[in-house]
């Protein structure tokens, strides 16, 4: 149903023991849409995250993807179904090979795409190609965020869900994995893009929100957001 959301989030609120995190959060991502999710730290971007994907689950609310509550659902069957997190701090499994890596991402694929789709996982980093033996922690900060992308590549997502891909890189770093996102996104795939860096993830999206304190200040779209002056004053440093 094209008027479905594929994402879709009811007034959601997440606890931690008594701390409110997440204190009602209403938002939606339509397919094909590249959203970012903005706020300072501690304001609530990561524990959303985690209830999408089913990791944390609300004290009230519903969290639905594809139409079904993923609270129903395991993390696993979620990622079956294309909703795939990419974390933060990139939770590559460092004593394991860049390709096993890989690998582990498409463990729930049982179609006979795997090596095409390492093949094309490859030509998106040579470098990853190069080093396919080595040892995933032994490879830089941004070569693991690339690792991790191109594990959560290889689960075939239609949501993506990115928590800081780009937090303690390098600048050109940070330009090749917003190019990488863009280019993603550009091939049909869905993502809400958790950002710090709120100029770059507006110039990015479609639209976004704004999450203050568990709650959301501002919504619309990713223009409208950037020439907002409390956006300005608060987030772009102007
Ligand atoms: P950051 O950029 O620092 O990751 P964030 O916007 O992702 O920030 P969250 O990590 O979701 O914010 O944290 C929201 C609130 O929940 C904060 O007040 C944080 O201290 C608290 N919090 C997060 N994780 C836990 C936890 N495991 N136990 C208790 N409180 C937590």
């Amino acid at each position: 149903n094209a008027a479905t959301p594929l994402l879709e989030l009811r007034d959601v609120r997440i606890a931690y023991g008594g701390i409110q995190a997440v204190k009602g959060l209403n938002l939606h991502l339509n397919a094909g849409e590249l959203v970012s999710l903005i706020g300072a730290n501690g304001a609530g971007k990561s524990t959303t995250l985690k209830a999408i994907c089913g990791l944390l689950a609300p004290s009230s609310g519903e969290v639905r993807y594809l139409g079904q509550a993923v609270h129903a659902q395991g993390p696993w069957e979620l990622v079956a179904q294309g909703l795939v997190m990419v974390p933060e701090g990139r939770g590559i499994f460092a004593r394991m090979s860049i390709d096993e890596n890989l690998r582990m991402g498409a463990y729930l694929r049982r179609d006979g795409e795997v090596e095409a789709d390492i093949a094309s996982v490859y030509q998106r980093f040579p470098r990853l190609k190069e080093r396919h033996r080595q040892l995933a922690g032994t490879l830089s900060g941004g070569e693991q965020q690339m690792l991790a992308m191109g594990r959560a590549l290889l689960a075939r997502p239609k949501l993506l869900l990115l928590d800081e891909p780009t937090m303690g890189l390098a600048p050109i770093i940070v330009d090749q994995i917003f190019e990488v996102v863009r280019d993603v996104h550009r091939q049909g795939v869905t993502v809400l893009l958790v950002e710090q860096n709120a100029q770059r993830a507006l110039e990015m999206a479609d639209r976004a929100y704004v999450l203050d304190s568990g709650e959301l200040v501002l919504q619309g779209t990713a223009r409208e957001l950037l020439n907002d002056a409390r956006v300005q004053a608060a987030y772009l440093g102007a």
